[in-house]
Formats: structure tokens, sequence, C-alpha cells
């Protein structure tokens, strides 16, 4: 029994040659107060995701992994981004427009109560444009009563409306049933060449940190490669950019590029942006700038990075505007808002100038290095054995958790799994990341520790 659990939890073997797949991204759009974010929450199931928004704070999260009868796919969100889009119908479509770009199905959610109005035929008119699979959603169809006000959407040319019940879940399943049908297995937009080809790197932070002139910096100087694979619909998703001898793919660099001139999506577009890129990359590389304070938002980017467990550099740009009285202030900053991820490679770079840009790829290379790792089994009980003889866990009521075995589940981020007598203190645990940081390295790359509990 022993082995079969342990069986189990051998690692999915990497395999180089298998290609990246991403699941298939459904997007759902519709004008305000439709229904959107509550029919979000009913896919997902869980209410406090999307529903705690406080009005005024920007929201991070616009994608989130679902499942439906087994299969994933990634969600995108665009409700409660354009409650201040002055009711122009052309902004919410633009709005929309974005989302339904990287979506390879959409989700076009109408109050059936309402019925079709200007804004909707709006979003009609430029999702006709798109050719996307789109599964028309007659929403707030609480009772069979209501089904009759259903069947005037048909009018709007994307087949059958589907009656649901955002709220009370009603016809929901059928609906998703039919939204797994049209999506395709894998995202198309995933780029879905050899994972053995180039690294994949995703540039973020925030507004005018400096992005834009680091990847013209790093590309401008060396050859630049547009992919012809990765184009999508009108841009080159991909960059291939040739640095020190080898071709890293720079990831969703059209994003990037593309300006965005509505005010109203900006926030939105910005952090559709970050998550899509993040998805798509191994090694992300989180721009900060030096001659402004670290703000709020550097930090939420920060973190969506490492929820993301993608390797991890931090690059301080700007450099060519520091000066002494900033250094101090940055130096303890980093001491008190950066101390959770101490673990990353940090180079100090200017985008204008190119200074130090030759120290990313080191960087990269050494992020990369540690989110490969395998440590085998025999090293790691090694490892273990000798920690726990030299600091064993306190005694709890008595009793003291021990720690029979332990296994790295998988890497790319590097997961261990323990198999222990008890719970083990979260104090215990912080404690063994730290270990096994001290010992086997890790920079550059989030770890996780798990516990299995045997009885
Ligand atoms: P969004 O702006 O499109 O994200 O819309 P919301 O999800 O915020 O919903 C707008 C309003 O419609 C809220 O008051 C919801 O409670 C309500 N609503 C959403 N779905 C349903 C539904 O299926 N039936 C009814 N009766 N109300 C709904
Ligand atoms: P993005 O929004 O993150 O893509 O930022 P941009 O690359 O557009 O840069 C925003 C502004 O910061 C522009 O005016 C750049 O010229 C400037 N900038 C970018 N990198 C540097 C740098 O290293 N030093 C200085 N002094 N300015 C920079």
């Amino acid at each position: 029994e022993e082995d079969a659990a342990l069986l189990a939890l051998e690692p999915e073997d990497y395999d180089p040659d298998a290609p990246l797949q991403l699941d298939p991204v459904l997007a759902i759009v519709g004008r305000p107060n439709v229904g959107k974010s509550t029919l979000v929450n009913r896919i997902l199931g869980r209410r406090e995701a999307v529903v705690e928004d406080t009005p005024g704070v920007t929201r991070d999260r616009v994608m989130y992994s679902a499942t439906w009868n087994g299969r994933g796919f990634t969600l995108v969100d665009t409700g409660g981004w354009e409650h201040d889009a002055r009711g122009i119908h052309a902004r919410v479509a633009d709005q929309a427009e974005i989302a339904v770009d990287m979506a390879d199905a959409v989700l076009l959610v109408v109050d059936a109560t309402v019925g079709a109005t200007a804004t909707d035929e709006a979003i009609v008119q430029m999702l006709r444009k798109k050719k996307k699979p789109v599964i028309l959603v007659a929403n707030k169809v609480d009772d069979i009563q209501n089904e009759a006000d259903a069947s005037t959407l048909w009018g709007l040319g994307f087949g059958q409306p589907w009656p649901v019940s955002a709220l009370h879940g009603r016809g929901t399943g059928d609906m998703l049933d039919q939204a797994l049908e049209v999506l395709p297995k894998f995202s198309a937009h995933g780029g879905l060449e050899r994972s053995g080809g180039p690294r994949r790197v995703a540039l973020i932070g925030r507004p005018n940190v400096g992005k834009s002139s680091l990847l013209n910096k790093l590309a401008g100087s060396d050859r630049v490669v547009v992919d012809p694979l990765a184009g999508t619909t009108r841009d080159p998703v991909d960059e291939m950019i040739e640095l020190d001898g080898r071709v890293w793919r720079f990831v969703d660099t059209a994003g990037i590029r593309r300006r965005v001139h509505m005010a109203q999506g900006a926030d939105f577009y910005a952090s559709l942006r970050t998550q899509s890129a993040l998805e798509k990359a191994e090694v992300a590389v989180v721009l900060l700038a030096v001659d402004e304070v670290l703000s709020e938002q550097d930090i939420r980017i920060l973190n969506l990075a490492m929820e993301s467990g993608r390797a991890l550099v931090l690059a301080f740009n700007k450099w060519d505007l520091m000066d002494d009285e900033r250094r101090k202030y940055l130096e303890r900053e980093i001491e008190q808002d950066l101390a959770h991820v101490e673990w990353a490679p940090r180079v100090n770079i200017s985008a204008l100038t190119g200074w130090h840009k030759d120290r990313l790829t080191p960087a990269l290379d050494r992020a990369l290095e540690s989110w490969d790792t395998r440590i085998p089994t025999g090293r790691l009980n090694a490892f273990l054995g000798e920690l726990v003889a030299a600091h064993p866990h306190p005694v709890r009521g008595g009793k003291q958790p021990r720690i029979l075995f332990g296994t790295q589940a998988s890497s790319r981020p590097p997961k261990f799994v323990l198999f222990t007598t008890g719970f083990l203190d979260p104090g215990y645990r912080r404690f063994i990341q730290r270990r096994l940081r001290e010992t086997f390295g890790f920079e550059g790359t989030p770890i996780e520790v798990a516990m299995r509990v045997r009885e």
C-alpha cells in the first residue's frame, strides 16, 4: 500500500519534447449588469473570487482556472471593469474585444428580461468580425415562465440562445456543456512550439517601469526574428531575441508594444497581459523602477508572478537615475517589502542606456536552472535525516510528529511531499523550506513543501 501511495506521487516526468499546451480560453463578455460576474462565480463555484470587489480598487485577477466535467479551461472575466465606462457603447465593445482576441470561444451574456440593447448590438458587431465560436447566454431566466424572453434573442444571429439563471444556477450546466463542445482541446494562443525550444520569458511590471524600453534595447542591438508561427490575429505575439549567442522567446510582446489608448480599458488590459504572459512563460522578469518608491501595484504584480509558479528575476530599472539618497531608501524598501522574494536574483539595469543589460541572461539562466532542478530521492532523504536528527520537531501535546520519507513530486517549480506521522507546525515547515534553500540553492524559483499525514 505504501508503494502504491509513492507510485502515485512519482513525478509526471518532464518530457522535453512535449509541446506546450495551455488550457483553452473562454471569455465572458457583455454590457454592464447583465450578470457576467455572477456567472463567473457560478462557474468557479466560489463566491469570494469576484464579489469582494471594492469600488475604486484595481482588481488584479481577470483570468481564472476552471473545470467542467473534468476538463480544464481558462475563464477571462471582463465583468466589474467597465462600471466607470460612461455608457458609451463603443467603449464597452472595445474592452470586450481585448478579451475576445485572446479567447478560443466567447460567452456573450445578454439580459433576457431586457432584451438586446444598443450596447449589446455594438458587441455583436464586434464579435461578427472575429469569427470565433460564440455561445449566446440569455441570463436572468430564473424560471420557466421567462424562457419566452430568451427566444427573442435568436435575432442576434448567434443561433440558439441558452436560457440560464446565473444567480440560481438554472441551465448553466447545459450551457457549459455546449461551451466545452465548441472549445478546442488546447488554446490556439499558447504558442504550441516544442518546449525544448527557446526558453520563454515574460517581461512584466506596472505601466512606465520600462518594459518596452528594455524590449527595444534587447531586440535593437541584436538580431530580431519575428516568429511567423506565433502570429495570431494581427500582431506577432512573441519575439525571438538572440542574447549571448542564444535565442530567447519573449512572450506576449505585442501586448508591450501595443499602446492602449482607451483610458477605461487600461487597467483591465494591463492585468490581462500580465497574467496571460505569465501563463505562457517559464521565467518572469519583474521590472521595478528605482526612481520611484515601490508601489502597491508593483507588489501586486510581483505576487501574481510568485503565485504563477514561474521562475523569477527582479530587474531594478532606471538605475541611471539613482543617487545616494534614493539608494539608502531603496535598500530599506527591499528589506521591508521584498523580504518574501529574497531568493530571486536581482539585476540593476538601465533600459535607456543599456547599462548592465548583459546581466539579464545569467540571472535568467540561474533562475531557470533552479526551476528545473530535481533532487534525487536518496539525496533528499539524506538531507531530511540530518535535518531531523539535528533539529527534531518540537513535542506537541506529548506527541512528536516524525518525517518518514520525502520525495520531490515535480519540478518547474520544485514541489516536495513529506510523509509524516502527524501535522508539522507551519514554523517547522518554513524551517525546512529555508534549509532546502540553504542546501540546494533554488535561487530564482519558488518551492513548495506539502505534507501527507499517515495515521
Ligand atoms: P455584470 O456587471 O455583468 O458583471 O453583472 P453582475 O453579475 O454584477 O449582476 C448585475 C445584477 O444582476 C446583480 O444585482 C445580480 O444579482 C443580478 N443578476 C445576475 N444574474 C442574475 C440572474 O440570473 N437572475 C436575476 N434575477 N438576477 C441576476
Ligand atoms: P513601459 O510602460 O513599462 O513599457 O515603460 P516604457 O518603456 O514605455 O518607459 C516609460 C518611460 O520611462 C519612458 O519615458 C522611458 O524613456 C523611460 N525609461 C525607461 N527605462 C528607463 C531607464 O532605464 N532610465 C530612464 N532614465 N528612463 C527610462
